[in-house]
């Protein structure tokens, strides 16, 4: 998967004039920050991933932490702990960017997203909804704006 540490600027979706900000773009070997996530901030984020906003997903990623936990993978490059989608949330001046690994690794690797983020979840409207659709657009976030760059076939079998 593709690393970003935690509110570095994200060119995943190539360079474009919008500030996102990476969240939870984790890489084994990288530092992982840890601690307590209110359970509110989790709950609230699944909810937000059950069916998120943005572009066709393009390319999977999986975790590569899991191997702390469980080694390899026997199953080839595949494995259960793996998602496609990203999840875009509003926030003061900026947009979060998380891929939707982000709640396994809250769940099973202690991770903890940087408390703006946090706070971000918790203050953004209902998914999909208008007062959300609104607030990405007023930061410039548009489906058209989001054109993905060609994943390379490196990436595209998740590493
Ligand atoms: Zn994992």
């Amino acid at each position: 998967m593709t690393y970003f540490p935690d509110l570095s600027a994200c060119d995943y979706f190539g360079s474009i004039d919008i500030p996102l900000v990476a969240i939870g773009w984790l890489e084994n070997g990288r530092p992982v920050p840890t601690g307590e996530v209110p359970e509110q901030v989790f709950e609230q984020l699944r909810e937000l991933l059950r069916d998120p906003w943005g572009p066709v997903p393009f390319g999977w990623h999986d975790c590569d932490l899991c191997v702390y936990r469980y080694g390899r993978s026997k199953l080839g490059t595949f494995r259960n702990t793996m998602g496609s989608k990203n999840v875009f949330v509003p926030g003061d001046a900026k947009i979060y960017v998380a891929p939707e690994l982000i709640l396994h690794y809250i769940d099973q690797h202690g991770y903890a997203p940087p408390a703006e983020f946090r706070q971000a979840v918790l203050d953004c409207p209902t998914m999909r909804s208008v007062p959300y659709l609104q607030a990405i657009l007023n930061l410039g976030l548009t489906h058209k704006t989001l054109l993905p760059t060609q994943p390379d076939s490196e990436n595209a079998r998740c590493s």
